[in-house]
């Protein structure tokens, strides 16, 4: 082993063959899903749809794009039901979940209906625009979006994620204490800490920093609460202020944005070589050609992948010095690294490309190494 003062405990074959299997089930719904869109639009399936659309919608544009839409939901989850339940089953494989087979099956009622009525809601909008401004719909689309996402990101902790979990305001007054002198060190206030019902259907620990103005607040697992020292939670509680501090969600909607600029220029551009050289359609505003906007951001998105990933790395490296610059001892927060991985099956040592392209988070070996380098170099 190259590390010479600490050698993480390596993965075990079994995080091994979970973290692989999941990988592979990840891509295979995005090749499913890619391979549908091509599908579609190659076969000319995408133009029978949407006739079949507008007879079923007495003729009305909206009315017809709504069913449109629906149909292609309902084309869409049918193809990926078969991986959807395979990667329910794996968590149990693995004794990762206790979800019973029935609240599985109610949390993909739910997630369907969610999906309906925002994407409906969102490409009905998006068409309006493409009929009001022909020529800069994209622009006015990417500023309409962008409006969305700021919204959406205040409204989620609020409106989104209840639907699918419980969350309570965390009572414990020790932890809410350590909280409060973490925030006033920081120079600021978080507006609440909630515990997050996750047992019901996972094993896995978590956290995260959500929300946005009178919505933000950080959000702690039960799963996390019962099995970790208060020490332990104060250093992920200090790791999340630091994700506010640096104000990382603004950051990653600025990111968003630029993604999303390229991305509606990316799709103007790929409709109109779509109607000219193609003739594939005939004007921008039929909706039949929503597979080819739809393939050119899952293209866009999965080629930035690796930017992305790399920029969010970069932000949990961030937030991690300054939860040990803030917390008393570099102790606590790798052993609650440690226990992370030990209770999410997460691999430690994932191989440097597959850390590089689809890793959100550092490798918690690297996290940890970071931690006992900041620990020895603040040693006095
Ligand atoms: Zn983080």
């Amino acid at each position: 082993m190259a590390s010479p003062s600490n050698v993480a405990p390596s993965d075990s074959p079994e995080a091994r063959k979970y973290n692989k299997i999941r990988r592979r089930v990840g891509m295979s719904e995005f090749l499913l899903g890619l391979g549908l869109l091509v599908v579609l639009l190659l076969t000319g399936w995408t133009a029978w749809l949407r006739d079949l659309a507008w007879h079923a919608g007495s003729q009305s544009y909206a009315f017809a794009l709504f069913i449109y839409v629906l149909i292609l939901l309902a084309i869409s989850k049918a193809v990926g039901l078969a991986l959807d339940y395979y990667g329910f089953r794996l968590e149990h494989v693995y004794q990762l979940s206790n979800q019973k087979l029935r609240a599985w099956i109610w949390d993909e009622i739910k997630g369907l209906l969610v999906t309906a009525v925002l994407g409906a809601a969102l490409v009905e909008l998006l068409y309006l625009i493409i009929r009001e401004f022909p020529e800069q719909w994209w622009l006015v689309a990417w500023i309409g979006f962008l409006g969305i996402a700021v919204l959406m990101a205040q409204l989620a902790p609020v409106v989104l994620f209840p639907i699918f979990y419980k969350f309570e305001p965390l009572h414990d007054e020790d932890l809410k204490l350590r909280l409060v002198r973490l925030g006033e060190r920081a120079g600021t206030r978080i507006r609440g800490v909630y515990k997050w019902h996750l047992s019901e259907k996972s094993k896995k620990a978590n956290a995260a920093l959500t929300g946005l103005g009178a919505t933000r607040r950080i959000i702690l697992a039960d799963t996390l609460l019962d099995n970790y020292s208060p020490d332990e939670i104060e250093a992920v509680l200090a790791h999340e202020l630091g994700h506010h501090v640096h104000r990382h969600i603004l950051k990653s909607i600025g990111v968003q944005a630029v993604v999303t600029f390229i991305g509606f220029w990316a799709a103007n551009w790929t409709l109109h070589y779509a109607i000219n050289r193609w003739h594939m359609f005939e004007t921008l505003s039929d909706f039949a050609n929503l597979p080819l906007l739809v393939l050119t951001f899952t293209v866009l998105s999965f080629v930035l992948m690796p930017a992305l990933n790399g920029l969010s790395r970069f932000h949990e490296r961030q937030a991690d010095r300054y939860a040990l610059a803030n917390i008393s001892g570099a102790g606590p927060f790798i052993s609650s690294m440690n226990k992370l991985a030990e209770q999410n099956l997460a691999e430690r040592t994932p191989s440097r490309w597959i850390e590089w392209w689809f890793h959100s988070h550092p490798a918690i070996a690297r996290r940890v190494a970071a931690a006992e380098a900041w620990k020895k170099a603040n040693a006095t």
